[in-house]
């Protein structure tokens, strides 16, 4: 099995919000992570600051439980940043929840971190040998440690040599006692965009956030760019030459929310429901019923039953009051979880021919159970499964929690191996060229989870190459 690259704790998935001169700057945080949620449900903190010394509220579990009135005044001040985290098995700590703060030789400091530094075990190991203790397995820490350890007196040329060290992906805010900055990687692979509300600026990994809170969206933080926000208004840094943009596709496919417009705007609801009908020019097949695989699916199975003609129906009811199952970090749990999350509807579905839609197929556990019930519990008739992505090769080293190459099924099987295992009577993907086509730009985007194409290099690469070659 590849080991590489091994970082210490993958930063996935996770939600990051930042607001700067408003008196309800911690209430508005606790918003902006409640609606970016499903970014992280592992654990979630906010840090404040009054303009004099920074405050810190963290803890394991969901933002609602764990922030009341009582702890969000706890949070005074006119700044603060917010933080979702996701995590992998074995990672689940309370120090590894965001922010993280760090007083150094220039004051204090907080960061929250969305993405992966692909390089985060070198950094530390050097890091380590020079006398830094670390607190947590974070590999966001290591950028705490480069800004205290970099030299000079002036904070950003602090934070430009420090971005300039790290590489991967990186969404990131950090909060001094008088500040808040925004920071993109040279890629801009996962989104981060800015808005203001009643004159204090925010910045959110999605603007379903801005939504919440009444903000209105401004733009992107454009990747490669350190957007400084004080008394002094906006400043922005270029510090990156523009290289190649690498906005993750999967963002668009699955993660992000379909009320947020990411990536310059392009709405995530619309783009499924593009892929949903692309899926359907691709493949016709007669059959009674649409229904996606809740929630995920949605958008997609209503643009497949628009160009196909065939009736959309909730087919299966999904329980919302539980958290999304693949999340949930015990192998038990997330065999059980897809039956505790989801029942079939037996009386719309008995005897009936189905499309069943969904975004896509990591491991094959999920829609191998879906099948099942839909046979065994809902009577249908036939199953002809269609997912509204590419088949899922290659592993993500950027932030989006996937599992080893061996452990996904498209990797390791054809799809009439998958079909089978799964047990549909068809199944298809949407092609490679189908989804490029519908994204705008799509040059823009990564697809290495389509592809093996890895726009940002990682130790270990070639090895990963290597195998994507002879498997
Ligand atoms: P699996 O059972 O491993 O094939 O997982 C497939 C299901 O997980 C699909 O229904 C997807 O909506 C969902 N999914 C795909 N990628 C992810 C991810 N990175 N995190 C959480 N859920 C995912």
């Amino acid at each position: 099995m590849l080991k590489y690259p091994m970082v210490y704790d993958i930063h996935e998935e996770c939600g990051i919000f930042g607001i700067y001169g408003h008196p309800e700057a911690a209430n508005l945080t606790y918003l902006g992570l409640y609606a970016l949620q499903h970014r992280g449900q592992e654990g979630a903190g906010i840090c404040s600051s009054d303009g004099r010394q920074l405050f810190l509220e963290k803890s394991m579990g969901l933002v609602a439980d764990i922030f009341n009135e009582k702890r969000l005044r706890r949070l005074p001040g006119y700044i603060a940043i917010g933080h979702n985290r996701y995590s992998t098995a074995g990672s689940s700590a309370l120090k590894n929840v965001q922010p993280i703060v760090a007083n150094f030789a220039l004051g204090s400091l907080a960061i929250a971190h969305n993405g992966n530094l692909v390089t985060a075990i070198d950094l530390r190991t050097s890091l380590e040998a020079e006398g830094a203790i670390f607190q947590s397995s974070s590999d966001s820490e290591v950028i705490v440690h480069l800004i205290a350890h970099s030299k000079g007196d002036d904070f950003y040329e602090r934070v430009t040599h420090t971005i300039k060290q790290i590489s991967g992906s990186f969404s990131l805010l950090i909060l001094r006692e008088k500040e808040l900055i925004a920071i993109r990687d040279p890629f801009g692979v996962r989104p981060l965009s800015l808005g203001v509300k009643d004159g204090a600026y925010v910045v959110a990994s999605e603007t379903c956030a801005f939504d919440l809170i009444g903000a209105t969206y401004i733009r992107d933080i454009e990747p490669g760019e350190v957007l400084i926000i004080n008394e002094n208004g906006l400043k922005s840094l270029k510090i990156f030459n523009s290289q190649r943009k690498a906005f993750c596709i999967f963002e668009l496919i699955y993660f992000s929310r379909p009320d947020s417009n990411i990536f310059g705007g392009l709405n995530v609801n619309e783009m499924r429901k593009e892929f949903g009908r692309q899926l359907a020019r691709e493949f016709h097949i007669e059959a009674d019923l649409v229904i996606p695989v809740p929630d995920s699916g949605v958008p997609a199975a209503i643009g497949y039953s628009e160009v196909s003609h065939i009736p959309f129906d909730f087919g299966l009811i999904r329980n919302h009051y539980i958290g999304r199952t693949f999340i949930e970090p015990r192998e038990n749990i997330r065999h059980f979880g897809v039956k505790i999350k989801l029942n079939p509807v037996k009386k719309l579905l008995e005897g009936k021919r189905l499309i069943v839609i969904d975004d896509s197929i990591v491991r094959g556990t999920t829609s191998k159970k879906i099948v099942k019930m839909l046979k065994e519990g809902g009577g249908a008739k036939e199953i002809h499964l269609k997912i509204s992505s590419p088949p899922n090769i290659s592993p993500c080293y950027y932030g989006i929690d996937t599992p080893t190459r061996r452990e996904l099924i498209a990797s390791t099987h054809l799809i009439e191996e998958i079909r089978k295992y799964v047990t549909a009577d068809s199944l298809s993907y949407l092609s490679l060229e189908g989804l490029k086509k519908i994204v705008p730009n799509s040059h823009n985007f990564c697809t290495a989870c389509f592809d093996g194409d890895y726009p940002i290099s990682f130790p270990g690469e070639h090895l990963n190459q290597m195998e994507f070659l002879f498997r």
